[in-house]
């Protein structure tokens, strides 16, 4: 029988909710047979969750999702099957996080402004990983009242153009694809129907991405509809790119998106797991 992948999964490390043996546990019980945990810029829920893995006899394949500027929009890669050993990996995660770390002081100076007070503390509390992200910031907005979900918030806060905004520079595409391959990794553009890119932009961003080795585009997520699961599979045709499936689960609180209960791949594609072990 084939087995049930979910190559896309976030835990207490970055910006979910679960810790990495409750998440393992989890898509255990979801009937997940392998699953990639890859926390935000930060890898230090892999050696938790592989021991949770053995335990309940599913597969974990190690991973990371790397934040990338490109051309402006925030981009973001998968590295699967990555050594979380590797310096070279390390060392771009860490200057990542450093940004992260002065761009969370500057989302609670820009609130402060917008009359919200607190917020870097406020969010710190969610914040119990590695590193703080937006979504910290928006649990604690909504806590305090200043919308009624995760959702909403980041539309009224934490989006372009809104209080809480702070643009700046991730890493670059290479980078993040070099640091992935020195690894030991596959690099997988996540969610790609997310960025709104036109097909010209979309086409640019996926010949780059080949030309600096990355390997793959998530075809199946659960940010995409089934139209653009369709343009994703033609994409990866065309670009000779295999393609992942995964769910981007950050807990049971985002009630909209559930481990492994997203579409198969469709069969025109290649499945980045298919001479995997
Ligand atoms: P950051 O990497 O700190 O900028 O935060 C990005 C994270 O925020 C994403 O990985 C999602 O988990 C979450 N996020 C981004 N946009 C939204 C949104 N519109 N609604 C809910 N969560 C979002
Ligand atoms: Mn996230
Ligand atoms: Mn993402
Ligand atoms: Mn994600």
């Amino acid at each position: 029988m084939s087995r049930i992948y979910d190559l896309h999964s976030h835990s207490i490390v970055s910006d979910g909710s679960l810790t990495p043996t409750a998440l393992v546990a989890r898509a255990k019980s979801r009937g997940i047979d392998v699953l990639a945990l890859t926390d935000h810029d930060a890898t230090d829920g892999l050696l938790e969750a592989g021991r949770a893995a053995d335990d309940e006899g599913i597969t974990l394949v190690p991973g990371v999702e790397v934040s990338v500027t490109w051309n402006g929009p925030t981009i973001h890669v998968v590295g699967l099957g990555i050594d979380p050993e590797c310096s070279a990996l390390q060392e771009g995660l860490k200057q990542i996080r450093e940004f992260r770390h002065w761009r969370a002081g500057e989302i609670g100076r820009r609130l402060a402004a917008n009359g919200v007070d607190g917020a870097l503390e406020g969010a710190k509390k969610f914040a119990t990983g590695a590193l703080v992200s937006r979504t910290h910031f928006a649990h604690f907005l909504v806590e305090r009242g200043y919308a009624k979900d995760i959702r909403q918030v980041f539309k009224r806060y934490l989006v372009h153009n809104k209080p809480g905004h702070v643009p700046g520079q991730w890493t670059s595409l290479e980078n993040a694809v070099s640091w992935i391959n020195q690894a030991g990794g596959q690099a997988v553009i996540a969610h790609p129907g997310r960025y709104r890119l036109t097909a010209t932009k979309m086409r640019q961003l996926l010949s780059e991405f080949k030309d600096c080795g990355g390997a793959g585009l998530e075809v199946v997520s659960s940010a995409h509809s089934d139209s653009d699961c369709m343009t994703m599979a033609r994409y990866c045709q065309q670009f000779n790119l295999l393609a992942s499936r995964g769910s981007d689960y950050h807990g049971p609180e985002h009630a909209w998106v559930e481990l492994g209960k997203i579409p198969a791949l469709p069969e025109t594609c290649r499945p980045i797991w298919h001479n995997w072990r």
